[in-house]
């Protein structure tokens, strides 16, 4: 899934505040954080599994591919070379069972009504995918409503689809929340930060509760935060999902998006004016409107099950070794995407994310040979993020280690391997108690915490940690900062832009034997002494009152042994 450096210009500095926010502080000072030695962290390790992993030779770490075959093979040798027991009792690995469906043979969408006769062409205008494991997708006269930003928000007292049957019919939905464009954090949906319901997953997941035959979002840049290239490439080719169990979530005949000219045309066609109706959307209380238009397309799926796999290694604890503390990076990527101009369409995801899976292996040495702390550690390779945060997913509903006995953990997806930083770029800030162990590590470097300076885009969503955050989980992440040591916050923003225009989930993503690692070595040091906090600490971080995940995690300990 999508994980960028964020390259915003203007970034907020708090310096070197507490960034627990007021509602933790009073709770932080009973917290025990430990002083910790610095770990001995191998850049040669970082360099050469980089190296590797990003190699052709690897085809992008596709999930069920050779790929993926010589990605696990290699991590479970370094785990197990790095002093690693294998996590799994007894295996390295926990088997994913996922489904593989490649949509092909698409027919234009059309848009039909009195007088309108509108034909649109997969990839250039629209992207559709199935998550049913049909042979054959269909959508046929299927009548138009637009449901604004498409959210049932009860707790807020939204409801998008209030008074709707929407069985049969295709939404078409606003990315984003009815907070985006705002400048501050205030508002029903926390203002400038995207909340999930902004996210293109919970749409769908959404649409489909509403027992919608299809979901259509409409594409923009800035809402989005990333281009139609992203969208194209995304949702074109093998798409992977979760084998789907027993009582599972019910599902859509088909889930995808239009670029906005096209929505402006459909609208038009409507006798209305999405620009219009995108800001009465905004509004509390705003009511969908039926397009009087109706949709049909068709398409073929190959479709093929099969399992995947997380890679799980310990280094087990001395004193508490049924207390967990979890690091976590997904080993896949792509695989073969859209071509370049140069004809390379292998998508070998140097930065996202061979770096943070070899950061993985540098941390397991480095606690390695530190000894085991008292608490156990836990590295975790998770397989399919780029398929909507699978192999994450799978592992927090089915742990091998009982959630309510995980402390909390780290995860590392994409070091933007640009040079050494005056600060940190935090996802998520003031969430919770993981903080405190943050501003202390932070102190030892005398760097400062930045938050995220793009909380509109949602990337607390967007990553690994997440499955386990919506399990209660504790997670932090922290990414590298932007304001370099050489050339400042304009050279970090700079940096940021570059890769995600001419690199990110593209074939350019690749390694490059110039890289300075120094900035990363700096941040995996960050990341070993909050691991290794946590790993002797006596107390068990938790969110802080009011965040969404709190409850969850409250329930879980109260269930558990543990927290
Ligand atoms: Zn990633």
């Amino acid at each position: 899934m999508i994980r960028t450096i964020l390259a915003a210009a203007g970034a907020l500095t708090l310096g070197a505040c507490n960034l627990s926010g007021d509602a933790g502080s009073g709770a932080d000072a009973s917290l025990d954080v430990p002083e910790v030695e610095d770990g001995d962290i191998s850049e040669a390790t970082m360099i050469d599994i980089t190296r590797e992993l990003s190699s052709d030779e690897f085809e992008g770490r596709m999930p069920g591919t050779e790929g993926e075959t010589k990605t696990v093979a290699l991590l479970t040798e370094k785990f197990a070379a790095a002093g690693l027991e294998p996590g799994n009792n007894g295996s390295w690995t926990q088997k994913v069972p996922l489904v593989e469906i490649t949509g092909k043979d698409f027919a234009p969408l059309t848009v039909t009504g009195d007088n309108t006769e509108l034909s649109f062409e997969s990839r250039k205008d629209w992207v559709g995918v199935s998550y049913r494991e049909d042979v054959q997708t269909s959508l046929e006269d299927s009548e138009l409503v637009f449901v604004g930003y498409g959210i049932n928000a009860p707790e807020r007292e939204w409801n998008d689809y209030e008074g709707l049957d929407m069985k049969g019919k295709t939404a078409v939905i606003l990315v984003n929340d009815p907070d985006f464009g705002t400048e501050s954090l205030e508002g029903p949906f926390n203002g400038k930060a995207m909340t999930y319901y902004g996210r293109w997953t919970y749409k769908y997941e959404e649409a489909a509760r509403q027992g919608a035959a299809g979901a259509l979002i409409i594409h923009e840049t800035e809402p989005a935060s990333y281009g139609w290239n992203v969208v194209e490439s995304s949702w074109s080719g093998p798409q992977a999902y979760a084998q789907r169990g027993e009582n599972a979530a019910p599902l859509t005949v088909m889930n995808g998006w239009i670029q906005k000219p096209v929505a402006e045309q459909i609208f038009k066609a409507a006798g209305q004016d999405l620009s219009a109706l995108s800001t009465a959307a905004k509004s509390k209380g705003f009511k969908p409107v039926a397009l009087g238009l109706k949709a049909a397309t068709s398409f073929r799926n190959d479709i093929r099950t099969f399992e995947s796999q997380n890679v799980i290694g310990v280094l087990k604890g001395k004193t508490r070794p049924d207390e967990y503390v979890i690091h976590t990076a997904h080993w896949d990527h792509l695989g073969r995407c859209t071509a370049a101009p140069d004809g390379d369409d292998i998508c070998n995801g140097a930065v996202d994310n061979a770096t943070g899976t070899a950061a993985l292996v540098a941390l397991a040495e480095a606690h390695g040979k530190a000894g085991a702390p008292d608490r156990s550690l836990v590295f975790l390779a998770v397989t399919a993020e780029e398929s909507g945060l699978l192999g994450a997913y799978y592992y927090a509903s089915n742990p091998v280690f009982p959630l309510s006995q995980t402390v909390g953990g780290i995860n590392m997806d994409a070091f933007l391997v640009g040079g050494p930083s005056k600060d940190v770029t935090v996802v998520g800030p003031g969430k919770s108690q993981l903080d405190a162990f943050l501003n202390k590590a932070l102190e030892t470097d005398g760097r400062t915490p930045t938050p995220n300076p793009n909380p509109e885009a949602g990337y607390y969503y967007r990553s690994d940690h997440f499955a386990f955050a919506k399990q209660g989980v504790p997670m932090l992440y922290v990414d590298g900062g932007e304001d370099l040591v050489e050339g400042g916050r304009e050279a970090g923003a700079a940096l940021g832009t570059e890769y995600r225009e001419n690199r990110y989930h593209g074939p350019k993503d690749e390694f490059d034997e110039s890289w300075d690692w120094s900035g990363v070595m700096q941040d995996l040091q960050l990341f070993y002494r909050i691991g290794r906090m946590l790993a002797m600490s006596e107390s068990w971080p938790n969110w802080n009152e009011g965040d969404e995940f709190k409850a969850t995690r409250d329930a879980s300990c109260e269930a558990g042994e543990g927290c």
